[in-house]
């Protein structure tokens, strides 16, 4: 990664150095051409991002790799010599049975299931809408329900499509990457022509190459691929001269999410199970989940959804320690205040350069995740976690988009789209 300024001319500038960015700019890196990512913060992965502490590595963003059997990423992550730890997730495993007996657990997985099946129902039938509407009305479980959306979706479920989640695509297998998963993606993203701290405000499309107006000069190029985060080109923090309407529209109708964490170190680990989780409460969506003792480390890592995380990300990173900690008080005695420390808590939202996690398509929505991938002009290209259709919402998803535009820019300049390097090779 480089903090110089970027070349005036390139055949291909990509926007953004997450998992697309460098999956694009891997593919690209073999074919005879001139590339350059341009990145806005000072570090590449994006939203995968691992802090570190004393050595062991903590992510902040993305943890899993989620639907590991079919995950492009697993292998490349054992491939560049990092370690994928294949424990059971901890939401398979609830600890102690103290704000839900077992029998309210399988009661609710029972009621969830049935919701989910209710919902591809739905979605067979060509049904759209909330996926709330798809709750049995006044049911006990629906707050927890919402409790669940607020992970898988950063929102409650009336802001989610029937359709987009049930287009979403969980082969139920999920892995870590010991390391961290941030750490990986930056692994494979170390070496490609990234220039750091250069925003790209607008991209010029008036005259017959493309030009990127960034905080380090002009870019002209001849093909561009944007993989910034959908809000950032909703609110238009990313700016296209002329207009593209379209692309805004579509953009919107696919937000971010909000999901934030919150590292802790617990004194007295053993007492609580290794890879096993917690749930604050059970009869509101404004609650967390936690972690107790991820890869057995002496550690929470708490989870926050939807509007809990907008409100605790509205008070500052010190309310989600003050708010994790009275929920764990609360079930697992007063002495646990003194035995918590926080470490680290995210704050995605607050970030200009991603203004939330990941994205969910609002109802009556689902159609922009293609639409935003739709290319303009046969120069301009989209990918991201949110131009992924089965895998939205992911890393692996957001690298597998990469790699397609990348084919695309390959084919509009007139070259074999399997000419460039690609991962196989890697
Ligand atoms: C808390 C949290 C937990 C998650 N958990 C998981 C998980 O367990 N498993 C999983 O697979 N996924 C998870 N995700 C989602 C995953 O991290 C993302 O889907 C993925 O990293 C997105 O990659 P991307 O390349 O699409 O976008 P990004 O990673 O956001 O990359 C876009 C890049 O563009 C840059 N940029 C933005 N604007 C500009 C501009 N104007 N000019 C230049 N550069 C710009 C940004 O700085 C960024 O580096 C999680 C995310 C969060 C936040």
């Amino acid at each position: 990664m480089s903090a110089a300024r970027p070349p005036s001319s390139v055949d291909v500038a990509i926007i953004g150095a997450g998992a697309a960015g460098i999956a694009a700019a891997r593919a690209l890196a073999g074919a005879p051409l001139e590339v350059v990512v341009l990145e806005a913060r000072n570090r590449i992965g994006g939203r995968a991002h691992t802090i570190d502490m004393n050595g062991t590595g903590l992510d902040m963003g993305c943890g899993w790799l989620h639907s590991a059997d079919e995950n492009v990423l697993a292998g490349m992550a054992e491939a560049q010599g990092f370690t994928v730890d294949r424990t059971p997730p901890p939401w398979e495993s609830q600890a102690f049975n103290h704000e839900m007996s077992s029998a309210e657990q399988a009661e609710f997985r029972t009621a969830f299931a049935a919701f989910e099946a209710r919902l591809a129902e739905a979605a067979d039938r060509g049904e759209e809408g909330p996926a709330s509407t798809l709750f049995e009305p006044d049911d006990r479980w629906n707050p927890r329900m919402d409790a669940i959306s607020g992970a898988l979706n950063g929102a409650r479920f009336a802001e989610v499509s029937i359709s987009d989640y049930d287009a979403y695509r969980d082969t139920g297998v999920n892995w870590r990457v010991a390391e961290g998963y941030g750490r990986m993606i930056a692994a494979l993203g170390a070496g490609l022509p990234v220039v750091s701290d250069c925003p790209v405000a607008c991209i010029d499309r008036t005259g017959p190459v493309l030009k990127l107006l960034t905080a380090k000069g002009t870019v002209e190029a001849r093909a561009v691929i944007v993989t910034v985060p959908t809000d950032l080109i909703a609110r238009e923090s990313l700016r296209f001269d002329p207009p593209l309407p379209a692309l805004v529209e579509a953009a919107a109708g696919v937000p971010l999410g909000l999901a934030s964490k919150l590292h802790m170190t617990v004194e007295g680990a053993d007492d609580f199970p290794k890879d096993s989780q917690l749930w604050g409460r059970s009869d509101t969506a404004e609650t967390g989940g936690y972690h107790l003792r991820p890869f057995g480390r002496p550690m929470i890592e708490g989870w926050f959804g939807g509007d809990i995380a907008r409100a605790l990300e509205a008070e500052g990173e010190a309310a989600f320690f003050a708010f994790a900690s009275d929920e764990l008080v609360h079930l697992l005695g007063s002495n646990m205040r003194r035995r918590l420390a926080p470490v680290a808590a995210s704050m995605w939202g607050a970030e200009p350069w991603s203004m939330g996690a990941y994205s969910h398509a609002l109802p009556g929505h689902a159609d922009d995740r293609t639409r935003l991938r739709e290319a303009v002009e046969n120069r301009l290209f989209f990918a991201g976690e949110a131009t992924a259709e089965a895998f939205y919402g992911t890393a692996h998803g957001a690298w597998m988009e990469g790699e397609r535009a990348a084919r695309q820019a390959l084919s509009a300049l007139g070259l074999d789209p399997g000419r460039g390097r690609g991962d196989d090779e890697a």
